[in-house]
């Protein structure tokens, strides 16, 4: 079998770097492409024969980046968060319109532990009067929340309503901006601490009992599997993809 030519835009980056040695680690990968910033995203991407673009860059322009892609011929994996219903229908549009086969698979988070936390938490939440996430992260992380803890949020509020939940019940009058952010019903509370690398708590109440389900990440490696993986796949899943729980047998 020939191996799956891969490019890393944001290659420079902490992730970028990590993504790069595992590729090159992988059986059946093979790196082509080292992109950043300043180069032309569609052309390096040309350039190298890439088959398959992981994008791990910023907010702002990973959008940009992933249509750049298509239009170059490649499947994509997305790790970089910032991503929401606006962003992912237009790439649905695109991979629609140019009906080529091509597979976009974003991942809010390649961690298993991670990936593990959210499910059992869609799984929990009917159960639950209460539920509240809290995200904890580096200091120089850009975005808050991070897209793990809105997917998770969304998970559970999808959850709740399947299951006929009503909104939560909380009594606050004033002081909202200390309540978090609301993701469809559901408070999201991010800490930026020095030292943290990523970590999440989920926490269901009840009257008299409590569930919270804890993951923490350590160190960036432990997202790589889930990186190759993802590599792996997109190029037999055409459409768009949003979450590795969606790759992985969970069911
Ligand atoms: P980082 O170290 O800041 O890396 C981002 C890289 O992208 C930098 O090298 C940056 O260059 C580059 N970049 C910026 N604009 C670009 C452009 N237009 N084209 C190409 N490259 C560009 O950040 P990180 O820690 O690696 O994280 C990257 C993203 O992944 C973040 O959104 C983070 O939240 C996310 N993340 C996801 C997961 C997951 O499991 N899904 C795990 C960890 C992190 P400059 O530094 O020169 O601007």
């Amino acid at each position: 079998m020939s191996s799956i030519a891969v490019a890393v835009i944001g290659a420079a980056g902490r992730m970028g770097r990590q993504t790069c040695e595992a590729v090159e680690a992988a059986d059946g990968l093979d790196l082509v492409a080292r992109i950043d910033v300043g180069d032309d995203v569609a052309a390096a991407l040309r350039d190298a024969g890439a088959q398959v673009a992981v994008d791990f860059t910023v907010p702002a322009v990973t959008e940009a980046n992933v249509h750049a892609a298509l239009d170059a011929g490649a499947h994509v994996v997305v790790g970089t968060t910032g991503w929401d219903e606006g962003s992912r229908g237009r790439v649905v549009e695109h991979l629609e319109r140019l009906d080529a086969g091509l597979g976009v698979l974003i991942a809010p988070n390649f961690g298993l532990s991670a990936v593990l936390a959210m499910t059992f938490a869609a799984k929990a939440a009917r159960y639950f009067e209460s539920a509240e996430v809290v995200e904890l992260h580096h200091p120089d992380k850009v975005d808050a929340p991070s897209g793990t803890a809105r997917h998770t949020a969304a998970a559970i509020a999808a959850a709740r309503a399947e299951a006929g939940l009503g909104a939560q019940p909380d009594a606050t009058q004033e002081g909202f901006e200390a309540r978090g952010a609301d993701v469809d019903g559901v408070r999201v509370h991010a800490v930026r601490l020095r030292g943290l690398v990523a970590h999440e708590e989920i926490l269901f109440g009840n009257a008299g009992e409590q569930l919270t389900i804890r993951q923490d990440s350590f160190d960036r490696a432990s997202f790589m599997p889930g990186v190759v993986l993802a590599v792996r796949e997109v190029v037999s899943r055409p459409g768009l993809t949003v979450g590795l729980e969606n790759v992985l047998d969970l069911s």
